[in-house]
């Protein structure tokens, strides 16, 4: 799977659907036909990004396919009309988002910053050993962030060492550039005008060139709404909170366990505290 913004023949922010979708082994194979596709703009309300943060298992890389096409289409492979891919590549892109998506977290103060940067390496180091090149990781591969003087020579140290010994500042510094370089706003942006039956229907517009590129503009514009999403602490599972009120569990049944735990917590603290009966009576 190649990390490349290809333009081919559908307009940009269109996707093309898959069909045939089959694991074989450990890769994934699907058939892309070119009149079927979708607006990515518009797929946004049905959340593919949140799905593909909680993809885990092959199978569920295969729905996540079956919904929304391949993640990204060569020139070869959309000549061919049929998009393959190693299972453990859908995986490495998928464990980069989320890291990608922790860095927000660790910017809200949500999760640790260095634990944060330290899965973000982690993910990274994954890309990388699959044989995706500095190029294809947009540059910023490794010390590029870290220390430039040391980008192209022997003094390079593993990234993740580095995070364990950083100041705070470094930290910091690291996590706001790494964070913003991954979700640029898209560009160029604008408007596009459809023919409705007798009217005419304006809807916005970004050029989006790859299910990639769509999944990172969702998270830019889940920012944009203010609904950025949330990891439950009950499941690890990633949701997008159904309102604007705050809502720290993607479900009932997690919030009730976790009220459950807690007042059991309170309830045995409480009966440790208590003087047993007897003693305090007896006088
Ligand atoms: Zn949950």
């Amino acid at each position: 799977m190649q990390f490349q913004h290809n333009v081919h023949t559908i307009a940009p922010s269109f996707w093309s659907f898959a069909y045939e979708v089959r694991i074989e082994g450990r890769t994934l194979e699907c058939r892309i036909r070119p009149g079927q596709h979708y607006d990515l703009v518009e797929a946004y309300s049905r959340a593919p990004h949140i799905e593909f943060l909680n993809c885990e298992s092959p199978d569920q890389f295969k729905e996540f396919v079956t919904r929304w096409g391949p993640l990204l289409i060569s020139d070869e492979q959309w000549a061919n009309r049929r998009a393959i891919a190693q299972i453990d590549d859908y995986r490495n892109y998928r464990n980069l988002f989320l890291a990608i998506s922790g860095l927000a977290d660790a910017c809200r103060g949500r999760k640790d910053r260095r634990e944060s940067l330290v899965d973000y390496f982690r993910a990274e180091a994954g890309m990388l050993r699959a044989g995706h090149g500095r190029e294809e990781l947009q540059e910023l591969s490794y010390l590029d962030r870290i220390d430039p003087s040391t980008a192209n020579s022997a003094g390079k140290r593993d990234p993740i060492e580095w995070v364990r010994s950083a100041s705070d500042a470094e930290v910091l510094r690291v996590l706001i550039g790494l964070f913003e370089d991954w979700v640029r706003p898209p560009n160029p942006w604008g408007l596009r005008v459809y023919p409705r039956r007798r009217r005419l229907e304006i809807k916005p517009c970004f050029e989006l060139y790859s299910l990639w590129d769509g999944l990172r503009w969702m998270l830019w514009f889940d920012e944009w709404n203010r609904f950025p999403p949330t990891t439950c602490p009950e499941c690890r599972k990633v949701f997008r909170p159904s309102s604007h009120h705050k809502q720290k569990f993607c479900s009932w049944p997690c919030a009730h366990r976790a009220t459950n735990r807690k007042w059991r917590r309170k309830d045995l603290r409480s009966k440790k505290r208590r003087p047993r009966k007897g003693k305090s009576d007896g006088n």
